[in-house]
């Protein structure tokens, strides 16, 4: 490991000058993902400005009912917060499904976010990757893509976010903000992920030099009947080989609202807008359901090793809203 600087920053302000002196300035929140990648030498930072004592660690209710979450909330108190389990259980769920117990003790929300991909070329140096270094090439597509995305990839990079939590909060509408020199700013999060297109090494639209402040979720009646269910390799401490977020509100059979984000199919958390579409206004069956999954993964584009995502998405999504479906009728 090469050497680098390390500065605490104590307020927003300063955070934002520090990580402003160099371009190869890096924030270091629970460091679980950036460490790992300075050990493999992916991440070379000159600079870590740690922001752990920022005072952005408190969940506190919104006046329109809904949730702000600090940048530097832990994963494991995110998802204890009794406002969390309440509102939005899938949110819960997701975050207990990912990592271990100590790692989420470490992990923040804003590192949880911009954690990279998991995609074994991306951490091998050895190995060329658009997205580690531009213009190298993308040996997945052609090698090992078991894991790799069916929706929303290119030729260029068909890795997939490997966030749980995100796929939770796509599918409540989350916003994600942030403070840079010229004042804050903010980015729903379906526009805070890029499309992959020539740019896989762009993967925010967070501006430089930016430190994200928090997560704001709205108030979603549908979210409080919620799931989120992950499909690992393993039973725990494991990634996600495909995953749903799913919420739905039925009135007398009829889907009034629903929610529905996939994780581990593309470079981002999956909005199923399509699904969603779909669905409201129709019948809460089974029929139905499966209806508006093909309609989403009418657009999946699978690799040769890994089409088994689309039948295990489908067949998630069919289960989760079944499973809600029966609960509205206790
Ligand atoms: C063995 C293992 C298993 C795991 N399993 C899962 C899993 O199943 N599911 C899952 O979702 N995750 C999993 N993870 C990933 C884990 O959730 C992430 O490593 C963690 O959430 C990252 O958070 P952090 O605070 O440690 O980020 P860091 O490593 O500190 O930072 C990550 C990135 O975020 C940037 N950053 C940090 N804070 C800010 C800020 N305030 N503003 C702007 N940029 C910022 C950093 O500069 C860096 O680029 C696993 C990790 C490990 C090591
Ligand atoms: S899928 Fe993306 S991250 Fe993986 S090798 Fe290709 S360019 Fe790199």
């Amino acid at each position: 490991m090469r050497e680098f600087g390390y500065q605490r920053a104590h307020d927003v302000a300063a955070a934002v000058a520090l990580l402003g002196t160099a371009p190869d300035a890096r924030l270091l929140g629970g460091g679980t993902n950036l460490v790992d990648l300075m050990k493999a030498g992916v991440e070379r930072p000159g600079l870590l400005v740690d922001v752990r004592d920022l005072p952005l660690d408190e969940i506190r209710a919104t006046t329109d009912g809904g949730l702000r979450i600090g940048a530097t909330v832990s994963n494991s108190d995110l998802a204890a917060h009794p406002a969390v389990r309440r509102h939005y259980p899938a949110l819960t769920q997701a975050l207990l499904a990912g990592a271990s117990g100590q790692l989420r003790n470490m992990a923040t929300v804003a590192g949880n976010l911009l954690q990279r991909t998991r995609c074994g070329y991306f951490a091998d140096l050895a190995k060329p990757c658009n997205k580690r270094a531009p213009g190298t090439g993308c040996p997945a597509v052609t090698g090992d893509h078991r894991n790799h995305a069916i929706l929303g990839a290119s030729a260029h990079c068909v890795a997939t976010h490997p966030s749980d939590m995100a796929v939770a909060l796509a599918a409540f509408d989350a916003v994600v903000t942030y403070e840079t020199a010229d004042g804050p700013g903010a980015l729903p999060l379906d526009a805070f992920y890029l499309p992959v297109g020539d740019t896989p090494h762009i993967e925010t639209a967070l501006p430089a030099g930016a430190v994200i402040t928090g997560v704001t979720l709205p108030p979603v009646p549908a979210a409080a009947h919620s799931r989120y269910r992950k499909v690992r390799e393993r039973a725990s401490y494991a990634f996600a080989i495909g995953s749903v977020a799913a919420a739905l509100d039925v009135r007398d059979g009829v889907v009034r609202d629903v929610r529905l984000a996939f994780g581990a199919v593309a470079s981002r958390p999956w909005r199923a807008r399509a699904a969603e579409r779909a669905l409201i206004g129709g019948p809460a069956d089974a029929d139905a359901f499966a209806a508006a999954a093909d309609a989403e993964l009418a657009a999946a584009e699978p690799l040769p090793e890994n089409r088994y995502k689309v039948t295990l998405t489908r067949n998630l999504v069919v289960t989760e809203l079944a499973r809600l479906a029966e609960e509205a009728t206790r």
